[in-house]
Parts: structure tokens; sequence; C-alpha cells
């Protein structure tokens, strides 16, 4: 079968031909239809992620099919459209104990981090990694859950929302229409931070009460506090991790403000990038700095549920056959897209 394969760091992705996976026992084989493209495989690219497995498949955000099951898994699951969840934690850690497979100590496989992942046309995976889809999300829109929604479910549920609060999304694009979306969802008030004029718009059109052009960071903060009525977010998703950006953030007159929570998602490479920030200012206005990473279980079924409801919208900028997996890689890096790209292993 066809797969994106990566062989190290700086090196270039490939599209190989590697052999079709098999359904151990308690797992399934599926039939991918469809596997989004993230900035994470960028981050391999270039580096900034090394995690020392190689080569695998790239991918961790595909859709598709059941089309075999292992031994242990009930035969009738065979057809089952499902949606993969990439984290397979070791069942007994406290981490997996509570449900929180992302930060398991002894990660048993991570598609598409440390393991075969879904920009090929198959993929095994546990049984219970498979998360049913309705029929009505086609497996185009439903890719990109995989990690875009399930990222913005996380890092809220991690933040905490009430109603009424001001929240700033920084850096809009996959994860960022999905906490748009869903901030609004929760009642909070959303604020869009982002150079894209055409990502401000959708953002907009998705429920946004403000949008700020992020062109200067130097202006962030103070757009913000004139938005907020010169008291700052309650919350902000840093989703660039460039250092002004998280220099608009933080600081007495930062975008930030009092009790705020700054939710570190996103992230830039090297010493440059590194956050900085002097204790006073967050300790007088008692705020709280966090990371979050990828998501649990029990958050990609909620982010199915959101999706299928209506309440959160994928946003797709373009669909392409897996063959031109490059392209999708560029037009991301070139932050020349609306939302995801979304590949076809079988197109
Ligand atoms: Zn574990
Ligand atoms: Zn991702």
């Amino acid at each position: 079968m066809k797969a994106v394969r990566y062989h190290g760091p700086e090196l270039p992705f490939a599209l190989e031909e590697v052999p079709k996976p098999v359904a151990g026992a308690g797992e399934v084989l599926v039939e991918v239809k469809a596997a989004a493209l993230c900035h994470t495989e960028l981050h391999f690219a270039d580096g900034t992620l090394n995690l020392g497995v190689k080569p695998i498949t790239m991918g961790h955000e595909a859709a598709g099919v059941i089309v075999a099951v292992g031994e242990g898994v009930p035969a009738e699951r065979v057809g089952e459209r499902v949606i993969v969840y990439y984290y397979v934690g070791c069942g007994d850690c406290r981490w997996c104990a509570a449900g929180e497979e992302a930060l398991c100590d002894k990660l048993q496989a991570e598609f598409g981090f440390i393991s075969d992942g879904g920009l090929a046309q198959f993929l095994k995976a546990p049984a219970r990694n498979t998360v049913p889809l309705p029929d009505k999300l086609s497996f185009e829109a439903a890719a990109p859950i995989g990690c875009g929604v399930t990222t913005a479910v996380h890092a809220v549920r991690l933040a905490g929302v009430t109603p009424g609060d001001w929240a700033a999304v920084y850096g809009v694009n996959g994860v960022g229409f999905g906490l748009v979306q869903l901030l609004k969802h929760r009642g909070a008030k959303v604020i869009a931070i982002t150079r894209s004029e055409a990502r401000r718009a959708k953002a907009k059109e998705l429920g946004a009460e403000v949008v700020i052009d992020a062109t200067d960071a130097t202006t962030v903060a103070a757009a913000v506090r004139a938005a907020t009525g010169g008291a700052g977010c309650d919350i902000i998703f840093e989703c660039v991790g460039r250092r002004e950006t998280m220099d608009a953030c933080v600081g007495w007159a930062g975008a930030l403000g009092k009790r705020g929570r700054l939710v570190m998602v996103g992230y830039t490479a090297g010493d440059a990038h590194e956050f900085r920030y002097h204790p006073i200012p967050m300790v007088v206005y008692e705020q709280r700095v966090l990371g979050s990473v990828g998501a649990s279980l029990g958050d990609l079924k909620e982010a199915v549920e959101l999706v299928a409801s209506g309440a959160v919208s994928t946003v797709v900028d373009s669909v392409i056959p897996l063959a031109d997996f490059q392209q999708g890689l560029d037009k991301i890096k070139a932050c020349d897209c609306l939302g995801k790209v979304v590949c076809l292993p079988c197109a």
C-alpha cells in the first residue's frame, strides 16, 4: 500500500510502497478514506519534533472504514465508519487510569508520531481507539476532528471556561477554528487574532465577537485591552508560540488580564522562541500559564458529538490525493490555507 513515510529530521517525506498492516489481537484494520495534514508534520520535517523513531508513516487525523478485525474483536465491526484516536496508552499507569492517555508514562503507540499513522491506505489500531462516525459526516469533514477539533476540546477543558469570559485565540487555523466555535458554544466572548484577513473573516463567520489583525504583534495587546474594556482576556489560547506572540500576551499591559489563563497549544523551535515572563506581573495579576497536548479518547468522542450536532464544524481548505501531500504541506507552511488540507489515500 502507499504511505507517506518519515525518515528523520530534515529529510523529505516520501510516498512509498509499504506492506499492508495486519490487525492483531484486539485490533482493527481501517481503510483510510480521508486523512488531514497537520502543522505537526512540518515540525517533524524541520526537526522541531524529533521523537527518534524512524521510518514511520505520518498522519494522526484519519477517518475510514473498518475492513478487518483481529482476534477478540466482534466481526460486526467490519464496515463501521470510524475516526481513529492516535494515542495508545499502557492502560495501567496513573494517567491511563484517569483516561488521560496523552500523558501515559509508557506510551505503546502514537500514530504518526512514534508509530505508523494514517497518511496511508490502511492503518491498524486497537479496537478501542476507533470512534464511530455518524453517517451524516463525510470522511473529508470528519478527518480534521482527529486533531483540529479534539485538541481544542482538550485545551478548553484544561483552561476551564465560564460563560461571559473573554477568550482569545491567538493564531487561527486548524485548532484555532475549532477553539473559536467551541468557546462560543460555551458562552465565551471570543477574540480571534491572526495576520490573515481570510482567517479573520472566517473566524467572524464562526462566531468570533472581535477579530484583531496580528500583522504587527506589538499592537495586539493594546487592541485586546481596548476590546475588553481595559481588562484583558480571561483566557488566551496561544497557537503560534513565537516570541512576539507570547510577549503580546503577558506583562503589565499584555493581552492577558487578572486571573487570566495562558494556554500554550502551539510552539516554535529555537531559543529565540522560548517563553519568558517576569513573575512580578504574573504574581500581582494572579495569572496562570499551562500547556495542553493532544487529547484524551473522551475528548475525541466529545469532539465527534460536537461536530455531529452542528455546534462545531471542521474547516477544510482543500481535498487532495495523497500523492500530492507535499503540495498540501507547502500550503500549510506558507499559511496559504483556510482550514485543513485533507488527503484522500484512495484518490
Ligand atoms: Zn499509561
Ligand atoms: Zn495535529
